[in-house]
């Protein structure tokens, strides 16, 4: 199916795409075209989690969303029960979630393809054990705080970070004043997001006033932000790329990839800042610490067999309890006596980026 693409980059690209696992973080207008993408190119396992579902006023930038996702609002989760009860009376009818949907894409692409689509926030407990299991963990998020969130976790768990944001400014008065597309790459030994301009601290600090966060501790943003599917492309185009060239060494001899930020009315690329020497995050303390040493693992008990997709919240899938069972053992783990904490880590680092290419 994919010889055309093995012709570019090599059967033996092909094979590392198979044996990537990608998490995604987001499922929304940036995240739905970067895990369409992914299974087109044959990443062989895509872990999916956002908490949102389909509305009529997202549709238009969700891959893969029917009429029938937006669902109807005057239903109530109930009568359908599309929607888990524990967080459904928080959102505004009942749509498919959009972790679903993209398991429903991603089947349809390549049935062959481990799919884990979790609906709920990266925060929610045993959630971000799944993200920081995959090789490689993609943002594309709407809100500062869960990017954050994730790029503190890369840090501590040396796991590479892309990540891709849009900034759109509209004034009342003075419409269009400029139109924002990022592109990073963040995590294992590059400056965190902080660092990198790529988190917004006046919007932090909106979600955390959000009356609807502190209700619910969902990742709902007061006031509604343009978007729209072509300014999402741009950075989902730099990013997918990059992804390509990173998990398969593509033009590995030529270094960097087309990182910063990308200005739309000004047509100019600005690169990234640099990490801080005093940043808590990247530069700090902080790094590589893991969870304060335990050992990160793959448990094996989530995994989907090939051809079926699996979704659901992090207790319906049994994650919670399967981030506490015994770890079955990491495919890029050395044979060899059991290692300790620190180095069961250290060795899925290496592993990362000896099996793909030391660009970071
Ligand atoms: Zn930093």
């Amino acid at each position: 199916m994919r010889d055309r693409q093995a012709l570019l980059h090599g059967a033996g690209g092909n094979t590392r795409l198979r044996d990537a696992h990608v998490a995604v973080v987001g499922a929304g207008g940036l995240g739905a075209p970067i895990v369409q993408t992914l299974a087109h190119l044959g990443v062989g396992e895509i872990t999916v989690v956002d908490p949102d579902v389909v509305e009529e006023s997202n549709r238009s930038r969700i891959v893969g969303a029917r009429p029938a996702d937006a669902g109807d609002p005057e239903r109530t989760p109930d009568e359908d029960g599309v929607v888990p009860a524990a967080w459904a009376e928080a959102i505004d009818g009942c749509g498919t979630p959009k972790a679903e949907v993209l398991g429903r894409v991603v089947s349809d692409i390549d049935p062959s393809i481990y799919y884990h689509g979790i609906y709920e926030e990266v925060q929610a407990p045993g959630a971000l054990e799944q993200v920081v299991a995959a090789d490689v963990i993609v943002t594309g998020t709407d809100t500062a705080t869960s990017r954050r969130f994730v790029s503190e976790a890369a840090q501590q768990y040396l796991r590479p970070l892309f990540n891709a944001g849009t900034d759109i400014d509209v004034d009342d008065d003075a419409g269009l004043r400029s139109i924002a597309t990022s592109f990073q790459v963040s995590g294992a030994n590059r400056a965190c997001l902080d660092c990198l301009d790529a988190i917004n601290e006046d919007r932090i600090d909106a979600e955390g006033e959000d009356e609807d966060n502190l209700e619910y501790g969902l990742d709902l943003v007061a006031g509604e932000q343009p978007s729209v599917i072509t300014i999402n492309q741009e950075p989902v185009q730099r990013l997918t790329f990059a992804l390509h060239r990173f998990l398969t060494g593509l033009l590995a001899d030529r270094h960097g990839f087309q990182t910063g930020t990308y200005s739309a009315t000004s047509d100019r690329l600005v690169s990234d800042a640099e990490a801080a020497p005093d940043c808590q995050f990247c530069n700090g303390a902080f790094t590589a610490t893991g969870d304060r040493g335990v050992p990160i693992a793959k448990t094996g008990l989530y995994r989907t067999t090939p051809s079926t997709v699996e979704t659901g919240s992090v207790a319906e899938l049994g994650l919670d309890a399967a981030v506490e069972k015994e770890p079955a053992k990491d495919k890029a783990e050395p044979e060899g006596d059991e290692p300790s904490n620190e180095h069961s880590l250290l060795a899925r680092i290496k592993s990362t980026v000896a099996r793909y290419i030391p660009q970071l």
